[in-house]
């Protein structure tokens, strides 16, 4: 388990404080960033967070969620390293990094959980659900016939989380 912690790069060298990027939301979609908002994603980003980030790239990196339906933990979340609000100015480039990455989780999920199926699910403005203000993009779990899934539940355990982060990590090596 620790052996594959080690081989990756050492995230202050992936990514020495990723810039923030606040305010480039279009005029007709107002920004919902508070004053001084503290971006949590950005913070995992630049390093925090290890025991529970699954993946890094240059454009992309994945953490095992914080909170997670009880009928589905291990949910992760595909994030850019970049602040970005949410989807309405995301750069095709990072969007196609993204939707890599969601592809490629969602089959290590599959084959590297006991799951039964995979959804997919992206959230923008409190309309639409979101209440992180760093574009994230949610791949869940699902078992057999268990009813759709609800966020924020429950407060995922640390070591739960840990113990899914290096699970998603291994999966994630044999399909990438
Ligand atoms: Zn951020």
């Amino acid at each position: 388990m620790l052996a594959h912690v080690a081989a990756q790069p050492a995230l202050s060298t992936l990514n020495p404080a990723p810039p923030m990027r606040f305010g480039l939301l279009a005029d007709w979609a107002p920004s919902h960033e508070p004053p001084g908002y503290q971006c949590p994603f950005c913070a995992i980003a630049g390093g925090a967070e290890p025991a529970f980030t699954a993946w890094r790239e240059e454009q992309v990196f994945v953490h095992i969620a914080k909170h997670w339906d009880p009928g589905g933990p291990g949910r992760a979340l595909v994030n850019p390293t970049i602040h970005y609000e949410n989807i309405y100015t995301l750069p095709d480039d990072v969007a196609g990094e993204i939707a890599r990455m969601v592809r490629l989780v969602a089959t290590a999920m599959r084959r590297g959980y006991p799951c039964d199926g995979i959804t997919v699910r992206q959230n923008n403005e409190p309309a639409g659900g979101q209440d992180v203000w760093h574009l994230h993009t949610h791949v869940v779990p699902r078992h057999g016939q268990e009813p759709p899934p609800v966020y924020g539940l429950e407060r995922a355990d640390d070591a739960e989380r840990a113990r899914y982060a290096v699970r998603l990590r291994q999966s994630l090596q044999a399909v990438v």
